[in-house]
């Protein structure tokens, strides 16, 4: 215990802290934190009020107790993926640990807490506050130099120091800076650019830059980065390139790469890329076509690392030929990387929220959607959600999968059936199955609108919607209220609302379907016609209301002739083709108030109201005629009928169906083909 010194004053440790860019925090034997020095803004939100959380407390609540057991520094990653460091010192002559770091070394954990903090546990506290201060570590060896760096200060000083001081070490975080001579600071007007001489100064310029750069969003803070750079090293133009899936795109640029879509002949993932960072040299690209001025540019490319990744470059038009400064920007974009990624994750984490808040309000504005005016409802929620002038919903026929426009807000003509909304790009999508934003229409090679359209700007946007891998509907979205082209920031919005449109979309096309559902369950499959069921219902009705009111009424019954051949020399398959060719036939020949139903296998049954016996037995030979005549495609198709009238002594439903087949039976013996009239006599009449 004796070897054990006292911990330097908060203010030294507070100089520390700000020197080494880490947090340097005192924790007490009992799991309070005493005093915390820059500390990272997550710890700060945690534990409020110098009570260490559960969480935290397993964590720097026993630094002490596990230093004071090893006899020395420990080292850990905290539940938060903090990397720490901690030894034993004296506060007020009893052990306390200092805790150094609590900076994230790995993009990887990094990334872990924000997913934290934009689904998890942590989306209660506000993303600007939770990532405030982030101290990010790329050196292995920097927690372990500022242990080193407290220990010092704590020998140096005096029970009261009454002038803290403390000395850097050459060692310190800022190592890397010195091989890399920074540039100066950022110039005034006054003040024209100029090289730094004194590395010491550069630092100093560099680092205040950078926590200036803090405190900007991320756009910003690259624009602020080009900037810098093109002023200190009297470049022209620059652009700062993102990693989106395979390319790199442009996000801010300067001189005559503002404006500009960059199509650079190199894909993100191109592992020259991680060479030129090992190598400390840019990679340099060609312009393909020849600039006005007549020569081909060069292009110098610098990635910017995060660890192992590589989510950014900066591109500097023109060929860079001092071979020192090509290498200080290699280093810089080096030292810039992790820096940068904590302002685009605090980025991306608000901006997640802002979507997550805007998905909200669309499930709020869709629940006063009633039942009446659904699509136009849903379509209009959308189209003000996307901040669009025109939106448009264009639904797929379940069984057809032809797209019906449900609801067009904004369209200022009204809607032809010859040219509808939509339908025009929608069909593309919805076969594309992808999301798609076009800035241009035309220069997309999609077919462009009428110009009676009336469309203000060639910017559209248009996504299917997809339920269970089913694509169910098109959105399109059409002139942008700012005026501007649609963005994929729109993309991602409509990417978020997507899974509520379709479910919501689901449940109404189920609904309007439901009304068909009753119809199925009374309609054949196979052919369409009406089933046994309904037909032998009909007949129920029908036959009471002949009873009461002494109306006609006929009943037909008819097969298949030699069926059972058919289906064993042409298949199944063929046998359910040539029924239902019958079907058609049968539904062709008859009169719209006449009843057909598949009865059961390849048998068909046919009420007639109102009908004779007479006009039911032409009918009957109707049917069986042009069933002959009908081309088939294996071969040819004849059937047997029978007819059944109602009369006095034949008025029960059993004993219309039992008259009828036996009509039908007396055909088939007759040598089929052919039509059988049932009389009351009981005699067959051909
Ligand atoms: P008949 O002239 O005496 O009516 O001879 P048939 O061969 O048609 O008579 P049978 O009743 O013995 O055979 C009927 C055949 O119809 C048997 C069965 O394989 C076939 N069948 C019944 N329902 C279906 C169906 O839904 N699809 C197909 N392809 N065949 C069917
Ligand atoms: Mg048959
Ligand atoms: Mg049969």
């Amino acid at each position: 215990m004796s070897l054990l010194k006292e911990i330097p004053t908060v203010a030294i440790l507070d100089q520390i802290a700000e020197q080494c860019g880490l947090a340097v925090a005192v924790a007490g034997r009992r799991g309070d934190e005493i005093s915390a020095s820059n500390n990272n803004s997550i710890c700060r939100m945690l534990n409020p009020d110098g009570k260490f959380c559960r969480e935290c407390a397993a964590f720097c609540g026993t630094a002490l107790e596990e230093s004071l057991e090893v006899g020395g520094p420990v080292t850990f990653t905290c539940h938060a993926g903090l990397d720490c460091r901690a030894d034993t010192f004296l506060l007020d002559g009893k052990p306390a640990a200092v805790i150094v770091g609590r900076s994230f070394s790995t993009a990887e954990n990094y990334r872990k807490t924000t997913e934290r903090a934009s689904s998890g546990d942590w989306t209660g506290f506000p993303a600007d506050e939770l990532f405030e201060n982030i101290p990010l570590t790329d050196a292995a060896d920097s927690l372990e130099k500022a242990l080193e760096i407290v220990a010092k200060a704590a020998s140096d000083i005096e029970p009261e120091p009454s002038e803290p001081v403390v000395e850097p070490t050459e060692s310190d975080v800022l190592e890397i800076d010195a091989e890399s001579p920074l540039p100066a600071a950022q110039p005034t007007a006054e003040e024209p650019a100029q090289r730094a001489v004194r590395p010491r100064a550069n630092v100093a310029a560099w680092r205040s830059f950078f926590s200036e750069l803090q405190s900007r969003d991320y756009v910003s803070a690259c624009e602020s980065i080009i900037g810098f750079l093109g002023r200190e090293y009297q470049l022209g133009s620059l652009a700062w390139l993102d990693r989106r899936d395979d390319r790199l795109v442009s996000i801010a640029a300067s001189g005559e790469l503002r404006g500009r879509k960059l199509k650079l002949g190199i894909r993100a993932d191109d592992p020259r890329l991680a060479e030129a960072v090992n190598n400390e040299e840019p990679i340099e690209l060609g312009e393909r076509s020849r600039s006005a001025a007549g020569g081909r540019r060069t292009m110098c490319l610098f990635p910017v690392p995060v660890g192992i990744e590589l989510p950014s470059a900066i591109a500097v038009l023109g060929e860079i030929d001092d071979g020192a400064v090509r290498r200080q920007l290699s280093r810089l974009c080096r030292s810039i990387g992790p820096q940068i990624e904590v302002l685009r994750l605090r980025n991306e984490v608000s901006r997640r929220e802002a979507l997550a808040s805007a998905v909200r309000r669309f499930g709020e504005g869709l629940k006063h959607a009633d039942s009446d005016d659904f699509w136009l409802h849903l379509t209009q929620v959308a189209t003000e959600l996307m901040q669009a002038e025109r939106g448009s919903l264009l639904v797929a026929d379940p069984i057809t999968g032809e797209l019906e426009i449900k609801a067009a807000i904004g369209a200022r003509s009204a809607i032809t059936s010859d040219e509808r909304p939509g339908g025009r790009v929608a069909k593309i999508i919805l076969k594309r199955g992808e999301p798609t934003v076009v800035a241009d229409v035309t220069r997309s090679g999609l077919p462009p609108a009428s110009p009676d359209r009336g469309y203000k700007t060639a910017s559209f946007m248009s996504a299917p919607v997809t339920i269970g891998g089913r694509s169910i509907a098109v959105i399109n979205f059409t002139d942008k209220a700012t005026g501007e082209p649609f963005s994929r920031e729109d993309l991602d919005l409509l990417h978020e609302i997507s899974p509520q449109i379709a479910v919501a979309i689901d449940r109404a096309v189920l609904k309007e379907r439901a009304g068909e559902f009753e119809q199925l369950s009374v309609t054949d499959q196979l052919t369409g016609l009406l089933n046994r069921r309904y037909i032998e219902e009909r007949l129920m009705e029908e036959v009471r209301r002949s009873n009461r009111h002494g109306y006609p009424m006929s009943f037909i019954m008819l097969d298949v002739d030699h069926f059972k051949s058919y289906n064993d020399q042409f298949g199944h398959p063929a046998g359910d083709e040539a029924l239902r060719i019958v079907a058609g036939v049968i539904r062709d020949t008859l009169r719209s108030a006449d009843v057909a139903a598949r009865f059961g296998g390849e048998e068909f049954a046919i009420l007639l109201p109102q009908t004779h016996q007479n006009e039911a037995a032409m009918i009957a030979e109707r049917i069986r005629a042009n069933v002959a005549a009908t081309t088939f495609p294996c071969r040819e198709v004849t059937i047997s009928v029978g007819v059944a009238t109602c009369t006095d002594e034949l008025c029960t439903t059993e004993g219309i169906v039992l008259a009828a087949d036996k009509a039908l039976y007396a055909a088939k013996h007759a040598g089929r083909n052919t039509v059988q009239i049932y009389d009351e006599l009981g005699e067959m009449v051909a």
